[in-house]
């Protein structure tokens, strides 16, 4: 599927995780054949600046762990970018077909693939999800495409709605829609007419039908080979039409698979399926974690690395406790903690997750702890110095000024955020000593 740019960049990186220490020089040579190696795939041009942005500003502020090289390191940030740019939001498989008869509005132009996917998409749902599944051809202006479908459907073992000669696109729609209510369908799939290019009458043809069938999914069927044209066809269909996805076909071929890895940043429409040659079984979901392995070919490292990464997370987590327990607890520490509370959802996600939270989260809504809070206290900090960081007892009404203003701050909030550290600091120690034996002290007296 990505041949040419999984080849290239492992060259890349081959070379970059055979050498120890790595100098930034090092990865900014490596990251700028990797953009090459992007555009020459296709990828369009801001993606690959993105791309290749956020891949280095990662790695300048990666932590170095011991067990693996930088070359490995590098690898697996590029691995998660990847996945990051091919990521929707849900999972890309799963269609919406409740409420039946659900349809569904195969949209695209002519030969990219739309009447062979239509029968692929039905076969999985009949086959992999039980579905009671109804297939018709919109497609009035070549008498051939009806046909093509209903073959297919013998084939695959799926209904066809029959052909009534000189019926309009808007007409066979309803009939659909009728005969899968009657005949208890589960999902009708709505095979629209292509063009070669995008006209006007094509787009006004897909909107009625749209306007009458109120599809729960359109599916955007493009040939892949197309790269980066393939991007902009989704983007004049989604304008037009709005989309819910997109099937890229002819991935089985040797193209350059740009427009799967441009398709979600520019369009910020998923990839729902892969179509991976004529065969009705040939259609694959679009995994991004898959994908990003395939094409980067390295998994060994990349789980090299996320074992190592683990490890590190345990080391730094346990002389953390240490600090703790000594009654260190600075900046740092806090910005940590904070950071963490907003990985994990912010206060509603951690909230979500305790039983009675709805109560309590009414109460810390008054208390003003929230994300946003989250967000400035993390702002404050990152406004400290180094040293300032590592010793907040230095902070006097000067250098306080300057931190609030620098986050755009009150020096209240400031103060607010202090006198956290410190109660955090008092409570760390406290249960320093009681983890030394201390509370058993205690309780003795
Ligand atoms: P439509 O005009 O958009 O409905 O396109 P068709 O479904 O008729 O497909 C056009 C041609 O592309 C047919 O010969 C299909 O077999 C072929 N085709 C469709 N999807 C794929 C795919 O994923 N891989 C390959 N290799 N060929 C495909």
């Amino acid at each position: 599927m990505f041949e040419n740019l999984s080849e290239r960049l492992g060259g890349v990186f081959d070379r970059l995780t055979k050498q120890g220490a790595l100098s930034e020089d090092d990865v900014k040579t490596a990251l700028r054949e990797v953009r090459v190696a992007l555009l020459e795939a296709d990828v369009s041009l801001p993606v690959a600046r993105d791309f290749v942005k956020a891949v280095q500003e990662k790695a300048t502020g990666q932590a170095v762990t011991k067990s693996v090289t930088p070359g490995q390191q590098v690898v697996k940030i590029v691995h998660d970018e990847l996945k990051h740019v091919l990521t929707g939001d849900e999972d890309p498989g799963k269609l919406k077909i409740d409420n039946p008869p659900a349809p569904i509005l195969m949209v695209g132009l002519q030969g990219g693939g739309k009447t062979t996917t239509t029968a692929k998409i039905a076969k999985r749902l009949k086959e992999r999800d039980g579905k009671k599944v109804l297939m018709a051809s919109l497609d009035v202006n070549r008498p051939a495409a009806m046909e093509q479908l209903q073959i297919l459907g013998v084939q695959i073992g799926v209904d066809t709605l029959p052909i009534v000669k000189g019926e309009d696109p808007v007409a066979i729609a309803k009939r659909a829609k009728t005969q899968a209510s009657l005949g208890g369908y589960d999902v009708y799939m709505l095979d629209t007419a292509g063009r070669l290019s995008i006209d006007e009458e094509l787009m006004a043809q897909v909107e009625a039908v749209r306007d009458v069938s109120n599809p729960r999914e359109t599916l955007l069927v493009v040939d892949g080979l197309t790269g980066q044209d393939a991007v902009h066809t989704a983007e004049n269909f989604d304008e037009r039409i709005g989309i819910s996805g997109v099937v890229l076909t002819r991935m089985d071929g040797d193209g350059r698979g740009g427009a799967a890895l441009s398709m979600r940043a520019v369009t910020g429409k998923p990839i729902r399926f892969v179509g991976l040659g004529e065969k009705m079984d040939a259609l694959e979901t679009f995994e991004p974690d898959r994908i990003a392995g395939r094409i980067l070919g390295m998994g060994d490292i990349v789980s090299l690395v996320e074992k190592a990464q683990q490890t590190l997370e345990v080391e730094q987590a346990e002389r953390m406790m240490k600090r703790f327990q000594k009654g260190q607890f600075n900046m740092n520490d806090l910005k940590m903690q904070l950071e963490q509370m907003m990985k994990m959802g912010g206060m509603e996600g951690m909230l979500a997750m305790m039983p009675g939270a709805a109560k309590m989260q009414k109460q810390m809504d008054g208390a003003g702890i929230d994300d946003k809070m989250l967000r400035q206290q993390i702002a404050l900090i990152q406004s400290m110095t180094k040293r300032e960081r590592a010793n907040p007892q230095i902070l006097q009404a000067s250098r306080k000024k300057r931190i609030a203003a620098g986050a755009g701050m009150e020096v209240s909030e400031l103060n607010k955020l202090l006198k956290m550290q410190r109660q955090m600091s008092d409570m760390m120690k406290k249960m320093g000593k009681m983890g030394k034996g201390g509370m058993l002290k205690q309780a003795m007296k």
